[in-house]
């Protein structure tokens, strides 16, 4: 089923990401043939023209023509408006207001396209090619955890983008009313208690602030002038005290969250994603117990919570595939 014939069909993804662009040729399985990594640029002119030059680099890596590519899709930064194709504006990519993102990668390439949030991309990947696919899951919940939290939600196989195109800021749902102060202007998002970034901050308060002076995390400050996410991770599998605190902290905050999510939307299964998603066991495991500790009694919790298969792939295939989604009907 996963074999590759000179038939299928194929397609482009591309992710826009602040620092690099990734570009890919998919096959309809959702598996990437070939991929291609160039640094971003600056100003819409500038990025737009390495988009392209990515995706003619695809097409030579793979030995194809754009006459081989049936449709292009596009992952970026938001806002954004899906239906108009339009970047409104970003904070990764300076200078970028209203850009006609997909009509302008649609005249370069020749081809149609379609313009989708990135992280909504990531979940649409993962679900067409990765945990989705595996286990045939149609109703599919996805929580990257990365330097910000996001997200995106599957419904009977299809994503949900929301009125808005706003859904899957699954980061900035309140997990504690009157709590921290996020950047976005609300308080006790998810986002504060979990993000990567977040992590290493609260370790290093608690040590400045809180005396927590005896923990192992305060010589790797010391060693390295900073702590990140990793560090709090591997001093928490090492057994110590406060990184194991903010550790478990994370995790009854994100299963927090997966409970609410389950009442929202009843999904079949929430993946996790993103660096931390490297911690595989030592991040569900704790979740996993702190959802039963947290979901109620009425029925037993029948969703599967796991972490992603594809990593990296995911915003280009998902991109691809929902490219594909619109234009082979
Ligand atoms: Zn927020």
């Amino acid at each position: 089923m996963e074999s590759i014939r000179q038939s299928d069909p194929l397609y482009i993804g591309i992710d826009l990401g602040g620092t690099n662009i990734k570009a890919g040729l998919v096959n309809p399985a959702g598996k990437v043939l070939a991929r291609v990594s160039v640094v971003t640029g600056r100003g819409p002119e500038t990025v737009i023209g390495n988009m392209v030059a990515a995706a003619h680099g695809v097409l030579k890596t793979a030995r194809k023509t754009p006459e081989d590519i049936t449709a292009v899709g596009v992952a970026s930064p938001g806002p954004l408006s899906t239906s108009r194709g339009v970047v409104l504006r970003s904070a990764n990519l300076p200078g970028w207001e209203n850009v006609p993102l997909r009509d302008r990668i649609s005249t370069e390439l020749g081809k149609p396209a379609i313009l989708e949030n990135d992280a909504r991309s990531a979940a649409f990947g993962e679900y067409w090619g990765g945990s989705g696919r595996s286990t045939g899951a149609r109703d599919f919940l996805m929580i990257t955890l990365g330097t910000g939290v996001g997200g995106g939600f599957v419904h009977d196989g299809k994503l949900v983008s929301g009125a808005h195109d706003m859904a899957g800021e699954i980061g900035h749902t309140i997990v504690l009313p009157g709590g921290e102060q996020c950047g976005c202007g609300q308080k006790g998002c998810l986002e504060v208690y979990t993000a990567a970034s977040r992590l290493g901050r609260r370790a290093r308060l608690m040590i400045r602030e809180q005396g927590r002076r005896n923990s192992t995390l305060r010589s790797v400050l010391e060693r390295d002038g900073m702590i990140t996410a990793r560090d709090v991770e591997q001093e928490a599998r090492s057994g110590d005290t406060l990184a194991q605190e903010i550790w478990e902290d994370m995790c009854r905050m994100l299963a927090l969250a997966c409970v609410n999510a389950v009442h929202w939307l009843d999904p079949k299964m929430i993946v996790l994603a993103g660096g931390m998603a490297g911690a595989g066991d030592f991040l569900v495991d704790p979740v996993k117990r702190y959802f039963s500790e947290q979901y109620w009694h009425m029925s037993a919790p029948e969703v599967e919570i796991r972490t992603a298969e594809l990593g990296n792939d995911a915003g280009v295939v998902g991109a691809a595939m929902l490219a594909m989604q619109l234009h082979t009907k």
